[in-house]
C-alpha cells in the first residue's frame, strides 16, 4: 500500500466509526455532475443503509452502481411524496436507516424531500443531513461576487409577464440574487434580468458545474445576451445565474435605513415606517415599502 492509499484507507475508517443512529431518515446530498463530489460519510451511508429514497430509481440505480452499491430503492419524487414519506416513516418505526437523495445536489433545495423531512419530524423520529454539492452554493463560491447576503430564488416562472413581475419584486434586494434556469430558457430570462434589473449589475452564467464543459462567465448585464449569442454551447446544459445585488442606498437613503430598521426592532411596520418619516423627512410610503421588504427578510 503506497503512503496516499493508506491516507485514504484511515479517511475512510475515520468516516465509518463515527455514529450512524438507527431509526434515522439521512437527508444525502449526491454530487451535480462530478461523481467524486460525494462525502465519505454519504458513501458510508449509503453502504449501511437498508433503502434509499430517490426522486427517478433510474438515476439512482446508476449513481450506486458508480460507487459498487445495490440497494432498495423507494420512489420519493413530487407526485407521491406524501405517500412516500409514510412508508418511509414505518420502515424507520421498525428500527431501518433510510437514506434520502435527490437525482443531484441537496435534496429538498428545488428538488423533492421537504415533505418526506416534514413527515419524519412529525413522526419525532431523528433526521440526519449529509451535507455536499449544491449548484447555488457551487456557483456563488466560484463567482467573485461581493455581496454581504444572497438571496435564493430556485426556478423563474416560464410566462415572460409572470418572470418580469417577480424580478421587479427583487429588484431592491441588497443581496446577490441566486436563480436556476433551464437551457432552453436561459436565453429569454437573461433578457428579462436585463429589463427589469438594467444594463450594470453584474451577473455570473455559472454553466455545467464540475462538469467537462464547466464555465462560469461573468459580465455586465447588458453585455449578457449578446454573450449568450455568439455561440450556441454557450446556452447549452445547466444553469445557476447569479445577479449582483441591488446598489447600496447612499447618503439620506443610507440614514433612513439605518433609522428605519432601528424603529423596526421595536415597533410595527406602519408606526415604525411613520416615525422614521418624521426623523429622517423621507416619504413614508416608500420606508413604508422598505420595512415590508426588511421585514420579510429583504
Ligand atoms: N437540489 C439541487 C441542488 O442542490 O443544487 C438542485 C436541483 S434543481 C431541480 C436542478 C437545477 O439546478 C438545474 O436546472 C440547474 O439550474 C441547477 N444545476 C444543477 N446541477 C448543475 C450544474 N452542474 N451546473 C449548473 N447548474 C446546475
Amino acid at each position: 500500500m503506497n503512503q496516499n492509499s493508506s491516507v485514504a484507507a484511515s479517511i475512510l475508517l475515520d468516516a465509518a466509526q463515527q455514529s450512524y443512529p438507527v431509526s434515522a431518515l439521512y437527508v444525502l446530498a449526491t454530487p451535480i455532475g462530478n461523481a467524486c463530489d460525494i462525502s465519505l460519510r454519504a458513501l458510508h451511508v449509503l453502504a449501511i443503509a437498508d433503502a434509499v429514497a430517490c426522486e427517478d430509481i433510474r438515476n439512482t440505480s446508476q449513481l450506486l452502481q458508480r460507487y459498487g452499491l445495490s440497494k432498495q430503492l423507494l420512489a420519493a419524487h413530487e407526485h407521491n411524496e406524501r405517500e412516500a414519506a409514510d412508508k418511509i416513516v414505518e420502515r424507520l418505526r421498525a428500527g431501518q436507516r433510510v437514506a434520502l437523495v435527490s437525482d443531484a445536489g441537496t435534496p429538498a433545495v428545488s428538488d423533492p424531500g421537504a415533505r418526506v423531512v416534514d413527515a419524519v419530524r412529525a413522526a419525532g423520529l431523528q433526521v440526519v443531513p449529509l451535507p455536499g454539492a449544491s449548484a447555488a452554493v457551487t456557483a456563488l463560491s466560484a463567482s467573485g461576487l461581493t455581496d454581504e447576503r444572497f438571496h435564493f430564488v430556485g426556478f423563474l416562472p416560464s410566462k415572460t409577464r409572470q418572470r418580469e413581475s417577480a424580478l421587479q419584486e427583487l429588484a431592491g434586494l441588497q443581496a446577490a440574487l441566486v436563480f436556476y434556469e433551464a437551457p432552453h430558457r436561459i436565453v429569454e430570462t437573461v433578457q428579462s434580468m436585463l429589463e427589469v434589473f438594467g444594463p450594470e449589475r453584474q451577473i455570473v452564467l455559472a454553466r455545467e458545474l464540475t462538469k467537462l464543459f464547466e464555465s462560469i462567465h461573468r459580465c455586465p448585464l447588458g453585455e449578457a445576451p449578446a454573450w449568450l449569442e455568439a455561440d450556441a454551447n454557450r446556452q447549452r446544459g445547466e444553469f445557476v445565474v447569479l445577479v449582483q445585488g441591488a446598489p447600496a442606498a447612499d447618503g439620506d437613503d443610507a440614514d433612513a435605513e439605518r433609522v428605519l430598521r432601528i424603529l423596526l426592532a421595536e415597533l410595527p411596520v406602519k408606526q415604525a415606517a411613520t416615525l422614521a418619516a418624521q426623523i429622517t423627512g423621507q416619504k413614508k410610503n416608500a420606508l413604508y415599502e422598505r420595512a415590508l421588504q426588511i421585514k420579510d427578510g429583504a
